[in-house]
């Protein structure tokens, strides 16, 4: 029973509840997006992240690494890529690595459907280039520290992020602006540029990738 004695904010979720709570709030609202999207083309959310995932691999990718990238069983991304193929979204052919492996593609219409699907979350989009910079900025790199905790946890698929690459090299420069710096095309990078899904990537030894998320939350 509240008292006048009772503080209003005596009964305030800890903050990282309240902020698990808004990162939740988020995801929901970009799901109903994307759920849109979905129901007007006829797929459903799965189908959508597979779309979306084979957008930037245009070499092709096996069933195995679509299952593992978006979280689910072969059983479900088999399924969703059946459906995919069905509809002449996706077609299967040889893998560039390995002749004998199935490496899956999108068609012509699969990459027009996909180049749509940002759409979807525009509206997210927009509210967030709205804020300051600096906002962004510290947002991303929030963000960023927390995956790198739920990766860390193996709450997190693996991803082609910068942080977890061979080529990334953290904190290399004195430049407060652009402190690390990507090997491959040899160039410094700022937070605002790691990329968290990119074709390049090639997988940094574990003990390396811990470090560098290790690093990357510290600063
Ligand atoms: S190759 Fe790509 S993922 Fe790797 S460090 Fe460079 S930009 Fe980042």
């Amino acid at each position: 029973m509240k008292t006048k004695d009772t503080l209003p904010w005596q009964d305030t979720p800890a903050e990282s509840e309240r902020i698990v709570s808004a990162i939740t709030r988020i995801a929901s609202v970009l799901r109903s997006g994307t759920w849109q999207f979905a129901t007007t083309e006829g797929l459903n959310p799965t189908q959508v992240d597979i779309l979306e995932a084979l957008r930037s691999r245009q070499t092709g990718v096996r069933l195995s690494w679509i299952a593992q990238h978006l979280g689910v069983t072969a059983a479900s991304a088999s399924d969703s890529i059946a459906s995919l193929t069905a509809k002449g979204l996706i077609k299967k052919g040889r893998d560039s690595e390995d002749g004998r492996a199935v490496a899956l593609r999108l068609t012509k219409s699969g990459q027009d459907l996909a180049a749509k699907i940002s759409n979807s979350v525009g509206f997210a989009h927009e509210a967030v280039s709205g804020l300051p910079s600096s906002t962004q900025d510290a947002l991303f790199k929030s963000l960023l520290a927390l995956i790198g905790r739920l990766q860390q946890s193996d709450r997190f698929p693996e991803i082609r992020a910068c942080v977890t690459c061979k080529y990334f090299a953290v904190n290399r420069h004195s430049d407060s602006e652009t402190p690390h710096h990507c090997m491959l095309v040899d160039a410094p990078l700022s937070v605002s540029l790691l990329r968290l899904d990119c074709p390049e990537h090639d997988q940094a030894q574990t003990v390396v990738a811990v470090q560098n998320w290790r690093e990357l939350e510290s600063v």
